[in-house]
């Protein structure tokens, strides 16, 4: 059995202050999901708080992105993952669509920051996901299979149990286009075998694959229903409490 995962990605909105009262308003709504887990990414100056203010809740905090070096020194600007880890998180985000679009973030990168995440204790969130012009050129399956292939290439079984899959069209990120849900489960079914392949049968039935791209509380339960979606990463429906809870309780 897979727990699902719900996670919300705050992205760089929300000050302090304003990240630390959206996690306080959302901790009474979601404290009887048991059945899943629920994880928020505030901005870096803010996870500790956030961390400190949510301790002992059901609430995981992840960064939403992570140094690939993992030995402290002279890297102005980056934050390497056991710093994360030390502030209080349990998840961190990595390549996400917008870093690698407007970050120059690789695969390379991305294995790079999952072998810093999982060294350091951390579950890393791996995005991966094609653009409309990838689809539409019919290659989005080979996309996200080379993603899977590169961006957890080198790393042991044991590793992948700190690993989650999000599949994001970029499409579909914060533009109100959802997939369908019979889209999403195509393309998770095909994360799922691609991980079978580099991985294993067992990895690969045990992975949580996640959908991110327009999740709202009134498509969740549909994307939710199908058999290889194992929870959601949320973006703009996940920065007031009130929706995110909804989509928490999907069910
Ligand atoms: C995201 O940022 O990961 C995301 C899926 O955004 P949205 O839900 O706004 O499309």
């Amino acid at each position: 059995m897979r727990k699902p995962v719900i996670a919300g990605n705050w992205k760089m909105y929300k000050l302090l202050n304003e990240a630390v009262a959206t996690a306080l308003a959302l901790k009474p709504l979601v404290t009887n999901a048991n059945h899943c887990e629920v994880v928020i990414a505030p901005v870096f100056t803010a996870v500790k708080a956030v961390a400190d203010r949510l301790e002992g809740s059901n609430i995981g905090v992840a960064a939403q992105d992570c140094a690939a070096e993992s030995k402290h020194g002279a890297h102005t600007g980056e934050v390497a993952a056991d710093m994360i880890k030390d502030a209080g998180c349990s998840h961190v985000i990595i390549g996400h669509s917008e870093r690698r679009q407007f970050y120059g973030e690789t695969d390379v990168t991305v294995n790079a920051k999952t072998k810093s995440a999982i060294q350091a204790g951390l579950t890393a969130i791996v995005c991966v996901g094609e653009t409309l012009a990838e689809r539409e050129a019919g290659n989005a399956e080979e996309i996200v299979q080379t993603q899977i292939i590169k961006g957890l290439d080198g790393l042991t079984v044991a590793d992948t149990e700190r690993i989650i899959i999000a599949y994001e069209p970029v499409w579909a990120i914060g533009t109100g286009k959802t997939a369908t849900p019979e889209q999403a489960q195509e393309m998770h079914g095909v994360i799922r075998q691609t991980l079978a392949g580099s991985h294993g049968k067992n990895v690969a039935d045990g992975m949580r694959i996640l959908y991110g791209g327009s999740v709202k509380p009134d498509n969740i339960s549909e994307l939710m229903s199908k058999e290889d979606v194992d929870g959601a990463l949320v973006g703009g429906a996940s920065l007031e409490a009130d929706s995110f809870s909804k989509i928490v309780n999907y069910r």
